[in-house]
């Protein structure tokens, strides 16, 4: 019955010249989310708002299922469009609408109650917006006995807007909220096979932020199907943030490089500090201006706050952890929620579980882990620069 979506988006501290940075990203972003929808459609900023109009046959479940992926859309209402018509034609259209979406679809619900919102942002409409209200109420309490007028919490806001055409809308279907993608710069996720990092890149680009990943391999310590399940992290991730351009290093003689010459209770931090480095390194290289990881505090003996300010220490650029304080239970659920849960957890291995201590350092020393990683002079620069000339890098969407 309807053809269109009327797109709501927090206006909220978007003014003057932001505001049109941010509408003209959120089409952007909701014109590459169509095109993995069947039908063909027509996003089109109008008169402040932006509606999404559908020129062939759709699937109303998947086109909303796309929108529900774009950062900054609030809320997703079906609307029908109608031509004016002249009023008694409207009062007919509108007592179709109710009869569709209220009456057929979910039976006729006894003592229902609706307001009529309308508002006339076109002044040569013989009515204003309080006669509408007021007669197409009456309208619809006529064709609806079942139904009743609550102005205060009504079940139904019916939504009316006066425009060249005329605009019906009831239902708001939540958007994620946010920020678009693209209206706040670019950052470096470091992209494991985990749980976390794909929920900490879904975080940081919900704040507008534009994501490039990269992801540390050991082959043949590590698979081509761990490889493979990372770039489908990436892909999942992708379905909210647009195309990621995913880094792939290889760390194998980097890391056996550690194992070599450092106290094996101390591996997983100066391999953490290793990976830092080298993400830094292609981050300032891309415009990316920080890094992002899924480290909690505490989760593993890596994550505590004292190992996390001795990874920390080698980075000049900012570093975003937005799950740093939450718990595991927390992130699983939005993992769950953006869909890659099922992918996180394929038992494939990582490349930072395999040299692993028994018994890592929880309270390294940064004085102690500087003077160990002197061992490594000599050796570690040309691997790092081996590593950087080596990467391989796909774009993943
Ligand atoms: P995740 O679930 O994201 O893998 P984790 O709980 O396994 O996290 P760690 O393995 O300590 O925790 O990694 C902490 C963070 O370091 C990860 O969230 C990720 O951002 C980054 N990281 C770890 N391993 C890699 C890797 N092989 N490649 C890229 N980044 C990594
Ligand atoms: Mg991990």
């Amino acid at each position: 019955m309807f053809t269109s979506f009327l797109i709501k988006y927090a206006e909220i501290g978007v003014k003057g010249k932001n505001r049109y940075l941010f509408e003209d990203a959120l089409v952007r972003q909701i014109r590459h989310v169509l095109r993995r929808c069947d039908g063909e459609f027509k996003v089109h900023k109008t008169q402040g708002r932006i509606y999404v109009d559908a020129l062939t046959d759709f699937d109303a479940d998947e086109t909303v299922e796309a929108l529900q992926t774009v950062f900054g859309i609030s809320g997703i209402c079906p609307v029908v469009v109608l031509e004016d018509q002249g009023f008694e034609q409207l009062g007919r259209d509108v007592i179709s609408y109710i009869g569709k979406v209220y009456m057929e679809n979910r039976g006729a619900q006894e003592g229902m109650s609706f307001k009529v919102v309308a508002r006339r942002a076109r002044n040569n409409y013989p009515l204003h917006s309080m006669e509408i209200n007021a007669q197409l109420g009456g309208i619809l309490l006529d064709a609806f006995p079942a139904l009743r007028v609550d102005v205060h919490e009504p079940d139904i806001y019916l939504h009316v807007e006066i425009r060249e055409k005329i605009y019906v809308y009831s239902r708001i279907i939540p958007g994620p909220g946010g920020m678009p993608v693209g209206t706040n710069g670019k950052g470096m996720l470091l992209l494991s096979g985990g749980i976390d990092s794909p929920v900490a890149g879904y975080m940081i680009a919900k704040r507008g932020v534009k994501i490039d990943a990269v992801y540390f391999h050991a082959p043949p310590y590590t698979s081509e199907r761990a490889k493979r399940k990372v770039m489908d992290l990436a892909k999942l991730v992708s379905r909210y943030t647009g195309p990621v351009y995913l880094h792939i290093i290889n760390f194998t003689d980097i890391q056996l490089a550690i194992y070599d010459k450092c106290p094996h209770d101390e591996l997983t931090i100066i391999m953490r500090r290793y990976m830092m480095r080298i993400a830094e390194q292609i981050a300032s290289e891309t415009e990316c201006l920080g890094l992002i990881t899924g480290e909690s505090i505490g989760q593993v003996a890596s994550q505590t706050m004292h190992s996390l300010a001795v990874t920390n220490e080698v980075c000049t650029l900012p570093v975003y952890r937005p799950l740093i304080g939450m718990d595991k239970q927390e992130i699983v659920e939005i993992s769950e929620k953006i869909g890659t849960y099922e992918t996180s957890i394929l038992p494939y291995e990582d490349c930072c579980t395999i040299f692993v201590a028994k018994h890592p350092v929880t309270r390294p020393n940064a004085n102690i882990i500087r003077k160990h990683e002197k061992h490594l002079e000599g050796t570690i620069e040309n691997l790092v620069e081996i590593a950087l000339q080596t990467k391989e890098t796909v774009i993943v969407q």
